[in-house]
């Protein structure tokens, strides 16, 4: 039965939208992503809470559904984004195909029923056809592209580091959609700031997954970190795009723009509120030393400001990265140093506006997930030994 549907699929693919001998189709709309639904009762695959996205689904046999994926709008970076449940009123399998609209797969399917756990899913690719097969039950199983990481988390999270640590857990200000951009601080006896952002881009989970472990090295209770955080005061504004994470976004915010894209035009509500906040830092008379933004692409990597960009303390990144290589021989520190004046990205804006080094910290799609955690820490420690001694940064 599988494989007739793959076979069908395919060579109907180009003629037909997707797939062939449609039964019963559930079309959506892509705008309400966390309401679509393939519901038959015996058999449903839901797309129904925070960060699930499944923008067409259709049963095309007992156990057959193909699932369409679109972005929110376009032109888009090619992030397929999809999370959906299946449940089952009698135990069953049940084969499922995805295409992605005029793009292609990137995330590898992941299956959890209890949104800790996660392992990969056998698939097989047939053409721009993704299909693999699981076992449903009364008990929802998730499927996604990545770990699923709402925003809810987030604020659990800071609970958890509160219970830790001295940090403040306040809001910096509202999406479009009026949710919550929340920033943690942690107070120092200077006026020296490191700041740390996050999820800008939805999907990108493994970002998420190093900020998580990076942040809770800086608060750690011990002699580095103590130190750290009494020469230097921490804003972490890990959740910068709370609206395209729960409508399961590629990219975008809900003006559909890339907000990895809006620090040069300051059109967009998250990052004109951001950058609000930051002047007020600097005219209260606050000094920002460096800023650290992480995100997802297909191999680990670190786009820094080059160092004859003219920022203070030129080659402090570098040094950093180095020891970052040093004390992990295990691990490729790739720096990629570059110069985009127009890109309107993080990194560009802390070193143009506050005259400092700013860093893209990217992790791949598919790095083991223990290795990022343990490279997050190193990352950490080394970023913070780095800050911390009395190196001269202004010579290699
Ligand atoms: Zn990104």
């Amino acid at each position: 039965m599988k494989k007739l549907l793959l076979t069908c699929s395919l060579i109907l693919s180009t003629s037909a939208l997707f797939g062939c001998g449609s039964l019963e189709t559930t079309n959506s709309n892509v705008a309400s992503s966390n309401e679509q639904a393939c519901d038959f009762g015996d058999v449903k695959l839901l797309a129904d809470f925070p960060t699930s996205r499944m923008d067409e689904c259709r049963r095309v046999g007992t156990r057959n559904f193909e699932i369409l994926l679109k972005p929110e709008n376009r032109p888009i970076n090619s992030s397929p984004w999809y999370a959906f449940r299946a449940v089952a009123e009698q135990p069953t399998t049940i084969n499922i195909t995805m295409k992605v609209d005029g793009d292609v797969h990137r995330y590898l399917p992941k299956l959890s029923t209890d949104l800790k756990a996660w392992s990969l899913i056998d698939y097989q690719d047939n053409g721009d056809l993704r299909s693999f097969s699981i076992d449903a039950t009364a008990k929802p199983s998730y499927i996604a592209g990545q770990e699923i990481i709402d925003n809810q988390y987030y604020v659990d999270w800071a609970k958890k580091l509160q219970a830790m640590t001295d940090i403040s857990h306040e809001v910096l200000g509202k999406s479009i959609q009026n949710r919550p951009i929340y920033k943690l601080e942690s107070k120092a006896e200077t006026n020296q700031w490191l700041v740390l952002l996050g999820r800008m881009h939805p999907p990108e989970l493994t970002g998420a997954l190093a900020l998580f472990p990076f942040v809770e090295t800086l608060l750690a209770d011990n002699a580095l970190a103590n130190e750290f955080r009494r020469q230097y005061n921490i804003l972490l504004i890990p959740n910068i795009n709370p609206d395209g994470v729960y409508a399961g976004n590629w990219r975008h915010n809900m003006n559909g723009v890339d907000l990895n894209r809006d620090w040069n035009k300051f059109k967009q509500p998250e990052v004109q509120q951001i950058d609000a906040y930051l002047e007020q830092l600097v005219a209260d008379g606050q000094k920002i030393v460096f800023a650290v933004d992480f995100h997802s692409t297909r191999r680990d990597i670190f786009y820094t400001m080059p160092s004859d960009y003219g920022v203070e303390n030129p080659y402090f990144v570098e040094h950093w990265l180095g020891e970052l290589d040093r004390q992990m021989p295990e691990f490729d520190v790739i720096q990629k140093p570059g110069n985009n004046p127009n890109a309107g990205v993080s990194k560009q804006y802390f070193a143009d506006k506050f005259g400092v080094h700013a860093i893209t910290y990217e992790m791949g799609d598919n790095t083991d997930r223990k290795f990022i955690t343990r490279i997050a820490d190193k990352a950490a420690s080394t970023l913070m030994s780095v800050m911390l001694s009395d190196q001269n940064h202004n010579k290699r």
